[in-house]
């Protein structure tokens, strides 16, 4: 049974061929970037925070930089909602596929669950559609409906995923609908369907986007 990951989904969309070198042949190629690092220790910072765990060496080690930044999300206020679970590895099954990720935090008050996203690079440009997105309401939505041992309908859920864009210091929010529901399933089976029947080319035309891949070296 396969089993996809928001970032699987994306790459083939992006590129067949860079899935297949990704996640077939399984070649990891290391991305130098400080953005990167900068993201995974404020991420670290806040499961910490949100298990309870003191931070005061840990803080200590923050450039000035980082350190605004970890504020920012202290102070946000979906950051301060009460914590269901951080670093939450959840997934679901979507027709014939097992779809799955790692939520950054999910959290709650009396009216709504948010699936909380830190963002210390850039905001999905399509957010509402973005695949990590549709993975984790659906999933979240499933998780919901299995504890409640009744069939919910996901509108009696009020699930809200919740970009916190930390460059730009602002909360990018998406609401999940049944209408939504719907449709990401069937965006989900439509992509899981076309990366299971394709056929691997040798020969690919490249693009804009090869000019920036870190499977250049080999595939081009
Ligand atoms: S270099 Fe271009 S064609 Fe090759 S894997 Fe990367 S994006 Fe795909």
């Amino acid at each position: 049974m396969n089993s996809f990951s928001p970032n699987m989904l994306k790459t083939f969309e992006a590129c067949p061929k860079k899935y297949y070198f990704k996640y077939i042949q399984k070649i990891s190629v290391p991305q130098k970037s400080s953005m990167f690092e900068k993201g995974k220790k404020v991420h670290a910072l806040a499961n910490y925070y949100l298990r309870g765990d003191d931070l005061t060496k840990m803080e200590k080690t923050l450039d000035s930089e980082e350190k605004l930044i970890w504020e920012q999300l202290k102070q946000n206020e979906f950051f301060q909602k009460s914590c269901v679970n951080s670093e939450y590895n959840l997934s679901c099954k979507i027709g014939n596929y097992w779809i799955g990720g790692r939520l950054d935090a999910l959290m709650k008050d009396e009216i709504s669950y948010y699936i909380l996203d830190y963002k210390t690079g850039s905001v999905p440009k399509n957010a509402e559609y973005d695949y990590q997105t549709m993975v984790y309401l659906l999933c979240t939505a499933k998780l919901l409906q299995n504890q409640t041992r009744k069939q919910v309908q996901s509108d009696e859920c009020n699930i809200k995923f919740v970009y916190i864009d930390l460059k730009n210091n602002h909360n990018l929010i998406i609401d999940f609908t049944p209408e939504k529901e719907k449709k990401y399933e069937e965006k989900i089976i439509e992509i899981c369907n076309k990366i299971t029947n394709v056929r691997f080319q040798e020969e690919i035309e490249h693009s804009q986007i090869c000019e920036f891949c870190e499977y250049r070296k080999i595939c081009i």
